[in-house]
């Protein structure tokens, strides 16, 4: 994916290829790149020589630049001052010591999609752009795979799949497979086998101090690294369990209603799908609410993905209900296990995939069931904030992810940072929208939060619960890791052994 790039100035040794700006711009040279620091004046070039030689350096001006520091969302987006791309596990140690010798912030880009507005307080410093640490090996007795720090989520649906093999991994294409690990990680596995970090063996990681250690379930550190890992170090790799294929067929059957039947649905969700906690490993649902200009009504429509495994077609027991709803389409669709990103919408080329530049911020909650009244009064209020073709909001995605969860239960609560292991559903409205400054900045957030505050009355707890990879960013660390206090001062004392600087702390921070 990299071009080996060879500019007119390019610093390049045989080592190493530095990309230099062919435009002027602030910062200009290499040599002011970091002027904020209290060693200004470094020379980035200093570092070339001990990298690796497929490593690569972009300095701003250059189109790399330009594209490795695109964000998916540009709400509060953090802005490096030059990309730094290892080629190998022992590049990132390298970096990492280069930086903390002079004080230089440093910054984990994997897929870009990470939107917590505490990305925002990166301001300056070194991007480390891992998406070259992609390689994925499946060992000899086919029980476990070794995955690159930088591997995406497209890269761990196929590979595997196409050796036999299945493990848990995020749903999203372009996603990368460590980014959602890292705060637990959904995918359409976690019914059989649990969240994406209940699977891994082993991990290489880069500690704020530059050490390169490979640490497993003997660490006190592993606990911290199944649900708040992006606070304590680099992830060059992993090794994960994974599993033989057990069913070829998937299905899926795309529901489509209007909104005045939302209690219906909901009510039907809970009854047939959820089934008060007893929701089969192999049955999936999500539904979004969003505008859909193929549809004549009034505002947004409710649409229903339900997904099943080792089935050609879903299972009437599970459509049957919504089909006696009334919707305004239904269409069954079934292949592959392959085929559930392009399904669902989540595929390399669909648009969560692609960067309009757009802020998108997301305002999570866990819940146990839904609460149909709540799903109606925060119905009411999304539909008026997003109707109609002209609405900056029009774009906009209310979502509910309902995987199967049962052995994401079957681990303890305590056995990993993880907090929220008694959930069901992720429940998120994605405000999706061009900003035009502040004012709207606040707007978008107070709508976001009186949304997701409705969900959270319909609850009955006074407690909000999120997901760390959907957070806003001002939710704080009880709501992304767990409210207990043994649990918070178990986070607090690890961030002071590990990473008593705060090094790894622009991403959902413990304290
Ligand atoms: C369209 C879309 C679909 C999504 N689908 C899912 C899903 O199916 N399941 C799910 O659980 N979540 C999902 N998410 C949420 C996802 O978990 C977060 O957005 C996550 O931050 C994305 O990670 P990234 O590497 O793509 O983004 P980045 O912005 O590159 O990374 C986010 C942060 O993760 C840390 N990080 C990433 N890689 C490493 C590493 N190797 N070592 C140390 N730190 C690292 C860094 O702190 C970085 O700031 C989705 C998000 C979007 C926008």
């Amino acid at each position: 994916m990299f071009a080996r790039v060879l500019a007119p100035l390019a610093v390049a040794s045989s080592f190493f290829t530095c990309v230099v700006p062919t435009v002027s711009a602030t910062p200009t040279s290499p040599f002011d790149l970091f002027s904020r620091t209290p060693a200004a004046g470094i020379d980035v070039k200093s570092l070339a020589p001990y990298l690796s030689a497929t490593a690569k350096i972009y300095l701003p001006d250059t189109k790399e630049f330009a594209t490795y520091t695109t964000r998916w969302s540009n709400l509060q987006a953090p802005t490096p001052s030059i990309v730094i791309a290892p080629g190998t596990e022992k590049d990132v140690q390298k970096i990492v010591k280069f930086a903390n010798d002079r004080n230089i912030p440093f910054l984990t880009y994997n897929g870009h999609h990470g939107t917590l507005t505490t990305l925002g307080k990166m301001d300056y410093g070194i991007e480390i752009y891992l998406p070259q640490l992609n390689s994925i090996s499946i060992a000899k007795d086919g029980k476990s795979a070794t995955i690159g720090g930088g591997a995406n989520v497209k890269n761990l649906t196929d590979t595997p799949w196409d050796a036999g093999k299945q493990t848990v991994t995020g749903c999203c294409e372009c996603v990368s497979y460590l980014g959602p690990a890292l705060g637990g990680g959904h995918g359409w596995f976690q019914g059989h086998y649990g969240l994406i970090t209940d699977q891994f063996l082993s991990m290489n990681i880069v500690l704020a101090n530059g050490d390169f250690r490979t640490i497993d379930s003997k660490s006190d550190l592993w606990w911290g690294m199944q649900g708040a890992g992006h606070n304590f170090g680099v992830v060059t790799s992993v090794t994960t369990k994974v599993y033989d294929i057990e069913h070829y067929d998937w299905a899926i059957e795309t529901i489509v209603f209007s909104g005045d039947k939302i209690e219906q649905v909901y009510e039907a969700a809970n009854k047939y799908i959820l089934q008060g906690g007893k929701q089969s490993a192999d049955i999936h649902d999500w539904t979004y609410w969003q505008n859909d200009a193929r549809y004549d009504t009034e505002g947004p429509v409710i649409i229903i993905y339900i997904v099943q495994e080792g089935v050609t077609t879903v299972d009437a027991k599970y459509t049957a209900p919504f089909h006696d709803i009334g919707p305004l389409a239904a269409t069954p669709q079934s292949g592959t296990y392959k085929d559930l990103a392009k399904w669902t919408g989540i595929a390399l080329e669909s648009p969560p995939c692609q960067d309009f530049g757009f802020n998108n911020p997301r305002f999570p909650i866990y819940i146990k069931s839904y609460n149909v009244t709540a799903q109606r009064k925060a119905w009411d209020l999304y539909s008026s904030a997003v109707a109609e073709a002209d609405n900056p909001y029009y774009n906009s995605i209310f979502m509910f992810e309902d995987y199967a969860s049962g052995a994401v239960r079957d681990r303890s609560s305590d056995a990993s940072a993880f907090g929220f292991r008694d959930a069901h559903t992720l429940a998120a409205p994605l405000i999706i929208y061009n900003s035009t400054g502040q004012a709207q900045d606040e707007a978008v957030k107070e709508l976001g939060t009186q949304l997701r505050e409705i969900i959270r009355e319909g609850t009955g707890s006074s407690e909000l619960h999120t997901y760390v990879n959907y957070a806003y960013g001002d939710e704080g660390p009880g709501a992304w890791y767990g409210h207990e206090d043994w649990r918070q001062k178990k986070l607090k004392a690890l961030k002071r052994k590990y990473d008593p600087k705060g090094k790894f702390s622009f991403y959902a921070p413990i304290a």
